[in-house]
């Protein structure tokens, strides 16, 4: 027999380690280590499997583990002990370790009898692009979604001609089946019947047995106003048939918007930025500008600093769900030309006197000031 490993060392904690600090590594090398999880390496696991189940049989029970602490293996039954002592102490533990990761019977042998047969069906993920229009706009479409139906000719029995079910012959109707592997006696699902207990003789030719069918379904949707990419859309009892009775699973439709070409979006806010001349910007003008519903000119004052943002109210996207709109910000970029003919030239030269500025660092200020434009 090899060397036998210290326990602590077995589950990678140091002495000090707390209850809940030997559990929850039991737990993750118990999980790493179980045989059904490694079937390529069933018996090197298996081995391990029992080292790191004696060690926390012993380091799980404070008698055990105070006896450990203060004589070693001979504290705990010897060097030689073996198979670890399953006794009921050991194990109470085991529900809530692993109750969500195993199905307990196949661990330990005890069966929870047959699997009930209404099962719910699938949910359905559907992805979806509108344009940023669309978004904004909200929309009646129409989507096409292959999924499982229930089978019309059985009406999802999965049996032909209303015929009854009858006792799977491998297992008896219990739905499971017991053997030998190595150390432990697993119960297991029925292969045969999928641990349903009952197999179908007489399947339904149209869905062979399912009860379901697929098909490709047309759905109406309709797409609210205000939308965003990423927005989910669950439209309930429109995903898979279930299975023998259940409830069917819902359908989530997951939107993507295409980004226009010049608004961009955040939140229900929309922002836009439109050049000037750096006469218009001296001297005033006025743009029209785009908006979702058409266009709106939009004055700019005399004296408008490069980077000005004029505020738009209401015009941005559609709350969704709610009531009224965003805002759209218009930026305002002030273009120096980038080539002087002769004369223009010229004439800056002779402006250039009378518009001097002292090139002084500017003094760091709250940032630029939103102007509303009422119209
Ligand atoms: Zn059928
Ligand atoms: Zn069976």
């Amino acid at each position: 027999m090899n060397q036998k490993r210290d326990y602590y060392e077995v589950l990678g904690v140091g002495r000090s380690a707390t209850d809940q600090e030997i559990k929850s590594a039991y737990r993750r090398l118990a999980l790493q280590h179980h045989p059904d999880r490694n079937p390529d390496s069933k018996e090197e696991s298996e081995e391990r499997f029992k080292e790191i189940t004696e060690a926390y049989s012993v380091l799980a029970d404070a008698d055990k583990r105070a006896a450990y602490d203060r004589f070693g293996f001979a504290g705990v039954g010897g060097a030689g002990a073996g198979a670890p002592d399953f006794s009921s102490t050991i194990f109470s533990g085991f529900e809530d370790l692993f109750g969500t990761f195993f199905d307990l019977e196949d661990l330990f042998g005890r069966g929870r009898g047959r699997r009930t047969r209404a099962e719910r069906g699938a949910d359905l993920r559907y992805e979806l692009e509108l344009s940023f229009a669309e978004a904004a706009s909200g929309l009646d479409t129409k989507v096409k979604i292959p999924r499982a139906e229930t089978c019309s000719s059985c009406h999802g029995s999965g049996s032909r001609n209303g015929t009854q079910l009858s006792n799977c012959p491998a297992c008896g109707g219990r739905g499971q089946v017991r053997y030998s592997q190595g150390f432990f006696t697993v119960s297991r699902t029925c292969p045969q019947c999928g641990g349903m207990g009952q197999v179908n003789r007489n399947p339904c030719p149209d869905c062979r047995g399912e009860g379901r069918v697929r098909r490709e379904k047309v759905l109406g949707i309709k797409i609210p106003a205000g939308v965003d990419e990423g927005t989910r859309l669950r439209i309930g009892g429109e995903g898979e048939a279930g299975l023998h009775g259940g409830p069917p699973g819902d359908l989530y439709v997951v939107l993507k918007v295409r980004p226009h070409s010049y608004f961009e979006r955040r939140g229900d806010d929309l922002f836009v930025r439109i050049p000037i001349s750096i006469t218009q910007a001296a001297l005033g003008t006025e743009v029209v500008v785009p908006t979702l519903r058409g266009s709106q000119k939009v004055k700019i004052p005399e004296a408008t600093q490069p980077g000005a943002v004029f505020r738009l109210r209401g015009q941005g996207m559609p709350v969704l769900n709610g009531r009224g709109r965003g805002n759209l910000y218009v930026y305002v970029d002030v273009v120096i030309p980038a080539r002087l003919s002769r004369e223009q030239r010229h004439l800056l030269e002779s402006l250039a006197p009378s518009v001097q500025v002292e090139n002084k660092p500017v003094e760091r200020a709250p940032s630029e000031k939103v102007k509303d434009v009422f119209c």
